[in-house]
């Protein structure tokens, strides 16, 4: 029997990272000592501290039943803490904050809650997949926003027509931004947040590399600016933090209606986080002082490395990042940027993402993933040099 997908499933553009493997796989089959710089997945482990929260929770019997759908509360207010400490910024746990299986659940099932077939919803071009197949899921409309250098790599929001926000019920945002490494500036916030209310539309903003800052700058949240909890809301996660990309777990915070909304998906959908998670969580973000320097500082440097290594290369220049762990890098001498991704591969054995893989407006840019060993990035520095890429 043949079994036909829905036009849902059908409508996807086809997930990067799979074609991009299928090319790694090939090169790695031909026995090339590939050096990933592709998927941004933290290379260092969890901290130990963590792993061993983990532990000691899991022997806990009270921890094998079924979560609460919102998590521990505990959890929830070591993340309030987390905001009244790091952003200035007042949350109850309560009806504020809710656990997430990570962030990408939480914005795979948002639209679900909010986003009515017909409904259009921005998203920012290039952007992370997931904020294009969960509107699909629900039926909505894309509205692309381009992030162009020109513009900081921020969505102009007055190019957006009158008649295109009055049908708009979403906006997705991510600052610091995956993958241009882009930070948000207070007055762009703010300009998002005027435009919502006067729309009347939502704003999600994923938040997962908020801490992953250096060179002595540190990115808002935007629940720090005035206005943004009556419009919005605000994912982070673990992940990127403290190297647990996978454990999934995360938070949603911020306007009540939204946070509940999304619960309620939720809680039709899955059982939450598994406890003894929520609470090596706990632990995490309040060992956060303690942990996350020297997390960062490791991307610090590979940045650097990078950076010096183009350089050297003649590879047109760009201004570094100061947060995430990409470096988004403007194709040589016009090329596609699926043609350097393949000649990145088949030349240099190096595995990196083709912005056009992140939307049209990725056109004429590659990404490094920082989450490589410095010793490999000089390798692949090494390498290009010499194939000449
Ligand atoms: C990694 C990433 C996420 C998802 O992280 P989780 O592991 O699901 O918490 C969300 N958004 C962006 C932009 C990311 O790069």
């Amino acid at each position: 029997m043949a079994f036909r997908l829905t036009e849902r499933i059908r409508a996807l553009p086809p997930y990067l990272f799979i074609e991009l493997d299928k090319l790694k796989n090939e090169a790695v089959a031909r026995g090339v000592d590939v050096i990933n710089l592709g998927i941004g997945d933290p290379d260092h482990p969890t901290p130990r501290l963590i792993i061993d929260a983990l532990a000691a929770a899991a022997a806990v019997t009270e921890n094998h039943r079924y979560p609460l759908g919102a998590g521990q509360i505990e959890f929830r207010r070591e993340v309030a803490r987390y905001y009244e400490r790091v952003h200035g910024v007042g949350l109850d746990p309560a009806t504020e904050i809710i656990a997430l299986i990570g962030s990408k659940e939480g914005i795979g099932h948002f639209p679900l809650a909010f986003v009515d077939p017909g409904d259009v919803v921005l998203v920012p071009d290039p952007g992370y997949p997931v904020y294009r197949a969960a509107t699909l899921f629900a039926g909505g409309e894309l509205y692309a926003m381009p992030l162009l250098k020109g513009n900081g790599y921020l969505p102009d929001l007055d190019a957006i027509p009158d008649a295109v926000f009055a049908r708009v019920k979403l906006m997705f945002l991510n600052y610091p931004n995956n993958p241009t490494a882009a930070m948000a500036t207070r007055d762009f916030f703010e300009q998002a947040i005027f435009k919502a209310r006067k729309h009347g539309f939502i704003i999600l903003h994923d938040a997962a590399y908020l801490d992953i800052t250096y060179g002595g700058v540190k990115a808002l949240s935007f629940l720090e600016i005035p206005g943004a909890r009556e419009v919005g809301i605000e994912l982070h996660s673990l992940s990127k933090t403290f190297n647990m990309t996978g454990w999934r777990i995360g938070f949603a915070a911020g306007n009540s209606e939204l946070v509940q909304g999304l619960l309620t998906v939720k809680t039709n959908l899955d059982s939450g986080v598994f406890n003894a998670i929520q609470y090596a969580g706990v632990a995490a973000m309040r060992h956060y002082d303690q942990l996350l320097p020297g997390i960062v500082k490791v991307y610090e440097s590979r940045q650097r490395t990078l950076m010096t290594g183009l350089r050297e290369l003649g590879w047109p220049s760009f201004e570094a990042p100061h947060a995430t762990f990409y470096v988004w890098a403007p194709t040589r001498g016009g090329r596609s940027s699926m043609e350097t991704t393949r000649n990145l591969i088949d030349m240099c054995g190096i595995v990196a993402t083709p912005g056009i893989g992140l939307g049209a407006a990725g056109e004429g840019f590659v990404r490094f993933a920082l989450t490589t060993d410095e010793k490999r990035i000089e390798l692949a520095c090494r390498r290009m040099k010499q194939a000449g890429v």
